[in-house]
């Protein structure tokens, strides 16, 4: 078996599509050997070697022999050697899964070094200051990251080394505080482990192999990849790669950089770097790096070689690359490339811009851009009508704008989220520790860093607000307070972020969502083009049937009619309706309400200006809809108080005793649905009349349209049987009374287990079928929609459930169901049409699910239209 896998110039043996054995890292750094770009040469073990030691907590021999012979193969091919005293080979150890997760695993660079080699690096250099600087760094790394010792400890002793000194930076210090250090590390190290520091090259390279390892498995790596669901079992590879030195000097830098602007999408090379640095210098965030350009004028000549390489680079992966560089004494060396991350603006612009320069095509561009994205695109910006004073600027490091309440720790902010308070996390810089906490909240502030700090990558990804290097603002942590021009801002306080701007205003400041437009538009024709399901909205007024057809729906799938009842003007008719005693009565408060109906209806047809509108007949779950019983109670109570009337006080009373007749104890599985227009036939005979009158007054002004009446909560196929018989004999005979001829056509929602069963049987009366999901998962789990989340929550943090059921549909259970309903309704009707119009539908998992086992539409919220819209293209691809 083949564990390890060399890469550098002539001897690489991996290539770009083994990420899965190499992980990303690994696989283009061997890519980039082989288009000839220079890397430090080194090796890859792979993540089967990972998982073996995950599981087992040792390696195959084998392993261990390979990587001695990969050690040979790097002192040949860069003429040093390991642990040598004159010329040695020094080393870093990192982490690469399959996808790049930044900063949540382990990294150890300057490996190799010890009390004799710093002294051979130090000849051999003939910079004995590098030679020492280096040496505390690695002991400060291995001690941290491989000897699990707190950072402060090494940093404090630094600190109190600098001052000492009267040295404000780390560069101040020079070779013989330097080599005090190093001791003075050594001793941290004896103190806090009880041995000492491994002097054997060998030795520390095995700990740092299995410390990379081992962090697969840290707490922020497992928040990571539960966020962005990256599986387990696919473990990280190592990459061993001789040391090249950015702090050699005025004429060495480190940098990254991204081929196009990550937040923007601009096509311009856009990065920053530091010189006389290394590379976690930048990533830290601690020193201000500069903008690439000025990389230009430094040191024309690796500025130039960079330029030839990223291009190539973004020529070769068609993609927006994120790279890093080292420039040792003026010779340019790349250490990585892998696909930027980038804000959901940014990847909708590059794709679109990629597809404009023959790069990608249409599909491809389609892929490029996530269902998430196009949430995030959707998501608030100051309103522009609004007043504010921003009091200071830091970095725009991630778009959007959030609103909420300061807090310093990340702990606090999930705290706080989780009794649904939105907060602002302010700190000073973040570390991956953060990452919960960065989730939880709407924005991010940070105090330090730059547009490549961990904060500004962490919150781009996320699609969060984030302001990243606000110096003007000073935190006091001992008094939960920050100050910003004399002003001092308590935890809890609000405070508005602008991430597309870098402000920071005190208070609440009004929000907007933008619109489809520009390249959003583009995209989503070739979407539209790509596309086989159609995509409708659950839209019950005008308005939002109009804010659903802008977003691009073909239709409407649900219209739930008991929502045009919510209303003031009508909820006392709605209630007389319920409340009735007998048909008459009941008849009376229908009388009332069919014109409302009837206009409701004709304001959504015209908006939809002949798409399909399905109109879900009654479904009210009757205690939204019931006065309370404390209330007439209370009434009741002033009325006799008041010395009304017998007769006022008599008729109160009857509607309590009614209203309390009516109490269901699971409403939900209760008198709705069909039902109620089973029991009360007239409630149905109105809403059909309603319909019917409505599209043949728009006929006679010639519109078009086909009704499609859904009739809700359907167990038995009696109950769709029976109802239908009723409403076909209402809307023929309104059509003969006003001499119009129209098709419509009745069908149902398959919302109950039962009816998913036999919907061979129901099929035959139904013209088409609207999966109900959320009513299927209540009733395939057993858990209420009204209470599940009592446990829910504790169910999914302690994974009983991979999610809530009610948000993506599960598709191992209620997705069988529908499953099976599927094919039952076609093999009775074999052109049924089939559409889902539960919150799923707008759900990218669930919209992809549902292409897959053969649904016609999906049916979702206006705002979730646009992300129907890709997912669907997507499911395609
Ligand atoms: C459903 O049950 O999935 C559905 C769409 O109907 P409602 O949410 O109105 O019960
Ligand atoms: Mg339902």
């Amino acid at each position: 078996n083949k564990f390890v896998y060399f890469f550098g110039n002539e001897e690489t043996e991996g290539k770009n599509s083994m990420k899965d054995l190499l992980g990303g890292k690994g696989a283009n750094l061997a890519e980039m050997a082989n288009l000839g770009i220079p890397v430090p040469p080194g090796f890859t073990i792979t993540t089967d070697v990972c998982l073996l030691y995950l599981e087992k907590g040792a390696y195959p021999e084998e392993v261990i022999d390979q990587i001695n012979n990969a050690i040979i193969k790097l002192e040949g091919v860069t003429g040093k050697k390991f642990g040598d005293t004159e010329n040695p080979l020094l080393i870093s150890v990192r982490s690469g899964a399959r996808v790049s997760m930044p900063g949540m695993m382990d990294t150890v660079l300057n490996l190799g070094l010890n009390d004799d080699t710093v002294i051979g690096l130090s000849k051999k250099t003939g910079n004995e200051r590098f030679a020492y600087d280096s040496y505390r760094r690695f002991l400060t790394m291995f001690g941290d990251v491989v000897l699990d010792i707190e950072h402060e400890k090494f940093e404090s002793v630094l600190s109190s080394k600098k001052k000492s000194l009267g040295a404000t930076m780390d560069t101040d210090l020079n070779a013989d505080a330097l080599k005090e250090l190093a001791e003075e590390f050594k001793a941290i190290i004896r103190k806090e482990t009880g041995n000492d520091f491994p002097q054997d090259p060998r030795e520390q390279l095995q700990m740092a192999i299995d410390a990379v390892f081992n962090s697969w498995n840290n707490q922020r790596a497992i928040t990571y990849r539960r966020l962005n669901n990256i599986p387990g079992e696919w473990g990280t590879a190592v990459n061993v790669q001789s040391m090249v030195y950015g702090n050699m000097g005025e004429t060495s830098g480190t940098g990254v950089a991204f081929t196009r602007d990550p937040a923007t999408g601009d096509k311009r090379f856009f990065g920053e770097y530091l010189m006389n640095a290394q590379g976690e210098d930048v990533v830290a965030g601690i020193r201000t790096p500069e903008p690439i350009s000025t990389l230009r004028d430094n040191m024309p000549e690796a500025y130039a070689r960079l330029e030839a390489i990223y291009m190539n680079l973004e020529d070769h992966f068609r993609d927006m690359q994120d790279i890093e560089f080292t420039i040792e004494e003026g010779k340019l060396f790349m250490l990585q490339t892998r696909t930027g991350k980038r804000t959901a603006a940014a990847a909708l612009k590059i794709a679109v811009d990629m597809v404009n320069e023959g790069l990608i095509d249409k599909r491809t561009a389609v892929t490029r851009v996530s269902p998430e994205q196009i949430d995030r695109l959707l998501h608030p910006t100051i309103d522009s009508q609004a007043e504010y004073e921003v009091v200071a600027t830091g970095l725009p490091a991630s778009p959007g704008a959030a609103v909420g309440k300061v807090v310093f720790t990340a702990e606090h902010a999930e705290e706080m989220a989780k009794s649904n308070e939105k907060v602002i996390l302010v700190r000073t810089e973040t570390s991956p520790e953060d990452i919960g906490g960065m989730d939880a909240a709407q924005g991010i502030l940070t105090v330090r860093g730059g547009m490549t700090s961990h904060a500004a990558v962490v919150a781009r990804g996320m699609g969060k607000p984030c302001v990243a290097g606000c110096g003007s603002v000073t935190i006091d942590m001992a008094c939960s307070s920050f100050s910003v021009c004399d002003i001092t801002i308590n935890e809890g306080d609000y405070v508005t972020i602008d991430g597309s701007t870098g402000s920071l205003i005190l208070g609440e400041v009004e929000l907007v969502t933008p619109g489809v437009s520009g390249e959003l538009d583009t995209l989503l024709a070739w979407a539209d083009e790509v596309r086989e399901m159609g995509v409708r909205t659950n839209a019950d007024t005008p308005h939002d049937a109009q804010v659903a057809r802008d977003f691009g729906a073909e239709g409407i799938g649900l219209c739930r009619t008991e929502h045009m009842f919510f209303g003031d003007d009508r909820i006392p008719a709605v209630r007389e309706m319920i409340l009735a005693e007998d048909t008459e009565i009941r008849k009376a408060a229908l009388e009332k309400l069919l014109p409302m109906q009837k206009e409701d209806f004709i304001g959504i047809f015209k908006v939809m200006e002949g798409f399909p509108v399905t109109i879900r007949l009654l479904d009210p779950p009757l205690h939204e809809f019931l006065p309370k019983h404390d209330e007439i109670a209370e009434k009741l109570a002033s009325l006799e108080a008041e010395g009304a009337s017998t007769a006022e006080i008599e008729r109160i009373h009857k509607i309590l005793e009614r209203v309390d007749s009516m109490e269901e104890t699971n409403p939900m599985l209760g008198h709705r649905g069909c039902r109620l227009g089973i029991t009360y036939p007239e409630i149905y005979e109105m809403q059909v009349r309603a319909i019917i009158e409505a599209a043949c007054e728009l006929k006679a002004g010639g519109m078009d349209i086909v009704p499609e009446i859904m009739i809700p909560l359907i167990s038995h196929v009696n109950e769709l049987s029976s109802t239908k018989k009723d409403l076909v004999a209402v809307a023929e005979s309104v059509m003969a009374e006003k001499g119009c001829k129209l098709e419509y056509m009745v069908g149902t929602m398959i919302e109950l287990p039962r009816a998913a069963l036999t919907a061979d049987k129901i099929a035959k009366e139904a013209e088409f079928f609207s999966f109900g999901t959320n009513d299927l998962t209540q009733t395939t789990f057993g858990f209420s929609r009204d209470d599940a989340g009592k446990f829910l929550p504790f169910y999914i943090e302690n994974s009983i459930l991979p999610s809530d059921p009610f948000a993506i549909l599960d598709q191992e259970g209620v997705g069988e169901l529908v499953k099976i309903g599927i094919e039952k309704g076609r093999s009775t009707r074999p052109d049924i049409k089939i559409g889902i119009c539960g919150e799923h539908g707008g759900e990218p998992n669930s919209v992809k699910f549902g292409y897959n086992i053969g649904l016609n539409y999906v049916s979702c919220s206006p705002f979730r239209v646009p992300i129907a819209r890709l997912a669907a293209a997507q499911a395609v691809i």
